[in-house]
């Protein structure tokens, strides 16, 4: 359902609202995705971005970031030193 629904927003210009819950709901995804959220949490971020474009795009910004540095650290083509300021950086 999520798909549709977000294809609706993005279709209607739905995305352009603002999220009363943004700033909340931004700090609870941050935690989900350094798995330090509880089950709650987790479950609230995934219902919310399931009917939030603005907060799914903040989602997909955080994730995207994530595995990036994820990937970089595997593949050890960045200096490590870099690594840490990219991880200071978004707070991971
Ligand atoms: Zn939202």
């Amino acid at each position: 359902m999520g798909v549709f629904v977000r294809w609706l927003q993005r279709t209607f210009g739905m995305a352009k609202k603002t999220c009363p819950v943004e700033q909340e709901c931004l700090e609870l995804l941050r935690l989900m995705l350094d798995e330090q959220a509880t089950e709650e949490e987790s479950k609230y971020v995934h219902e919310h971005i399931d009917k939030c474009y603005r907060c799914y795009e903040n989602y997909d910004l955080e994730n995207t970031i994530r595995e990036a540095v994820k990937n970089k650290v595997k593949n050890l083509k960045v200096p490590p030193e870099l690594v840490t300021e990219i991880k200071n950086k978004i707070d991971l």
